[in-house]
């Protein structure tokens, strides 16, 4: 069983547009991992630099199968 969240579904939350369209997916075995990987996304591509782990953990559905 995988986390996962996806860029896309958070970018009404993120403030930088040059996001749009983004088909960035962060996966994890954990909620916890998910967050981890989806921040240093956005960190590095999008230069959010707010606390998005509430967001996140909104987005955040597991994949099964
Ligand atoms: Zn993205």
């Amino acid at each position: 069983m995988v986390r996962f969240a996806r860029c896309n579904a958070l970018l009404s939350l993120a403030i930088n547009a040059s996001g749009k369209g983004c088909r960035y997916v962060a996966k994890g075995a954990s909620d916890d991992d998910v967050v981890k990987d989806m921040m240093e996304h956005l960190t590095s591509v999008h230069e959010v630099d707010l606390d998005m782990k509430a967001n996140i953990l909104a987005t955040t559905k597991t994949h099964n199968g």
